[in-house]
């Protein structure tokens, strides 16, 4: 079937629905297709919370240098400095929507520390403020009259006339494909965190967004700059948030030492999260850890604190290693998090291509440059997904509504249809994910090399490779679960290009990219954006460059 709307939104957590709001707001008949359940959305396990300048004594200008140093100085400047000054307001607005904030013994709105952060910035809900705002945001829209095609599945953007126009997708329930026009269209599709093992991540952050905006010829910029956590637990790779730091927790290593007075004396379990992962990489190397991870200890916060604060990640230890943090400190080491690089847009949202915009982990406004802070990735969600909604429904009010699309359509029934047809022959979606995705974090992770680089760029070409052999299991329509993993699969592999590509053209250490080989950052060579385009499925990609916008804060040593 086709269905026509003002402005299509792919994605509900909390970037797309702030956008669908927003544009709906704005007087635009919005729609939103989401492969899960909104609040089933990545968004919704964000636990510590997110930023704002709202207290006393705090300033935007301090939160805006503490971004941008915590960026290593890639972020573009004007974009923070927007982040920064609508924070405030965006927080505020989300209190009166019904979003509770925790408050403190005076009954205003309390905050808690949070990494590389200069001041206690960090607003929350316990440890669950991503779902207290995705709820919220979820309300909104139903509200707002905005349609939800939930659990549909979009395998393409439908490009008419060299503008975006809608896209694709498959209704998972009855396995049919449908065309969705529209004026504008937002992409808030989220993060690729399976594209590698360990990772805090859901199993739905494919890079589905990243892929589809890059096939239909957004610039995809940053992709190298790739963040690792600090305190994944132990065998699961789930989060144990920076929150837990944030309220004072340590971190050990197995003679009990708080090692990071070696790497960031002045902040220590509170500096960036770059900082932290490589300490503690290199002192696992360096046999001081157990079982190749360190301790977050937490004992010395007392059980009021825990239950109170850190409830969530208390009943984590407890389920999945048999560990009560208000007795003992739990094993955790670095675990792949979140991507700072993604689909190139301004501080409205717009990419390169006329009526598609981008918000949320998917884009790139870029406000994180190098390497994000803590609680900035809900706030980026919230701010540029409000302006890229107010910028979409101005632009769908400037166009005519588009009008075919049926090839498209066609194409995409035909394509899914080979892949059904293929034969097994004993390759599967799940062998191919789980070796590209420990191939990244082998050569792609924390620390990186020339020489592993090279390798990961020769093992990406023999995955590519073995995915044309990948078979779908299940050949029925209704929930083919199997076929949404294959095309998921495709994605992600398309995503892993760029990131080894700017890894290896990259030769400097900044932000989250460590080179062994090149461990210094500089600035005469690259600070600077590298963006790229894609050429077809066997072709390289375009590569070129963007200036970063730098308005007041001068690049200086980093140091916590
Ligand atoms: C465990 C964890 C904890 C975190 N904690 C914090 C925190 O405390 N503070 C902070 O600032 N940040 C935190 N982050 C980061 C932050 O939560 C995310 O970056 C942010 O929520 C991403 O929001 P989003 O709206 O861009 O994407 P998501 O919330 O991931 O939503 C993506 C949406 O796109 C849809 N979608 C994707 N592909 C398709 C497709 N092909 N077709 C249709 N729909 C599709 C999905 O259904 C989903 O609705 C955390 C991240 C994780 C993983």
């Amino acid at each position: 079937m086709i269905f026509d709307h003002d402005v299509l939104v792919i994605g509900a957590g909390l970037a797309g629905m702030r956008s669908a709001l927003e544009a709906a707001r704005s007087g635009a008949d919005v729609a939103i297709v989401s492969k899960v359940h909104p609040v089933r959305s990545h968004s919704n396990a964000a636990q510590g919370g997110i930023n704002a300048a709202l207290g006393e004594g705090d300033s935007w200008e301090s939160h805006a240098f503490d971004t941008v140093k915590g960026s290593d100085y890639l972020a573009d400047q004007d974009a923070v400095e927007v982040m920064c000054q609508e924070a405030p307001g965006d927080i505020i607005e989300f209190e009166h929507m019904g979003c509770i904030f925790y408050r403190n013994e005076d009954g205003r709105l309390g905050t808690r520390a949070f990494g590389g952060a200069s001041q206690a910035r960090t607003y929350f809900v316990g440890d669950i403020t991503g779902q207290a705002l995705l709820i919220t945001l979820y309300d909104q829209i139903l509200k707002a009259g905005v349609k939800v095609y939930e659990e549909w599945f979009a395998t393409a953007f439908y490009v008419e006339d060299g503008a975006c126009a809608g896209a694709v997708a498959l209704e998972l329930i009855t396995g049919e494909l449908h065309l969705l026009r529209a004026k504008a269209v937002i992409d808030g599709a989220g993060g690729v965190g399976r594209l590698y093992e360990p990772s805090t991540n859901a199993l739905i952050c494919t890079g589905d967004g990243y892929a589809l905006a890059y096939r239909a010829g957004a610039a995809l910029a940053d992709m190298c700059m790739v963040q690792y956590h600090p305190t994944t637990l132990a065998g699961s790779g789930f989060l144990m948030t920076e929150a837990a730091r944030g309220e004072g927790a340590y971190l050990l290593d197995k003679n009990g030492d708080r090692f990071l007075k070696k790497y960031a004396p002045t902040k220590m379990e509170l500096a960036a999260r770059d900082v932290i992962s490589r300490a503690e990489t290199l002192e696992i190397a360096a046999g001081n850890g157990i079982d190749g991870n360190v301790l977050l200890d937490s004992r010395h916060l007392g059980p009021d604190v825990i239950l109170k604060k850190l409830p969530q990640i208390h009943e984590m230890a407890l389920d999945y290693l048999g560990i009560d943090m208000i007795k003992a400190p739990v094993p955790v080491r670095p675990g792949m998090h979140y991507m700072m690089g993604g689909v190139k847009t301004d501080i409205d949202g717009a990419t390169k291509v006329p009526g598609l915009y981008a918000a949320g982990e998917v884009a790139c406004v870029s406000v994180h440059g190098g390497n994000r802070l803590g609680a900035n990735s809900l706030l980026d969600t919230i701010v540029f997904g409000r302006r890229s909604g107010k910028a979409a429904a101005a632009y769908a009010k400037s166009v005519e509504r588009p009008r075919g699309g049926s090839a498209l359509l066609r194409s995409e029934q035909e394509r899914l249809s080979a892949l059904l047809a293929r034969p097994y022959k004993g390759e599967t979606h799940a062998k191919v994910r789980l070796d590209l995705a420990t191939m990244m974090d082998r050569y792609v992770g924390v620390y990186r090399d020339d020489e592993g680089l090279r390798k990961a760029l020769e093992e990406l070409k023999r995955l590519r490779r073995r995915y044309e052999d990948v078979a779908v299991g299940d050949k029925g329509r209704v929930f083919n679960q199997a076929l949404q993993f294959v095309l998921e699969l495709g994605f992600l592999l398309d995503c892993a290009e760029p990131v080894i590509r700017e890894a290896l053209m990259r030769t400097e250490s900044r932000g989250a990219h460590a080179r062994t080989d090149y461990p210094e950052r500089n600035d005469a060579e690259w600070l600077k954006h590298v963006l790229f385009t894609y050429r077809g499925p066997d072709a390289e990609p375009g590569v070129s460059y963007m200036p970063v916008t730098i308005t007041r804060w001068k690049p200086e040593v980093r140091s916590y």
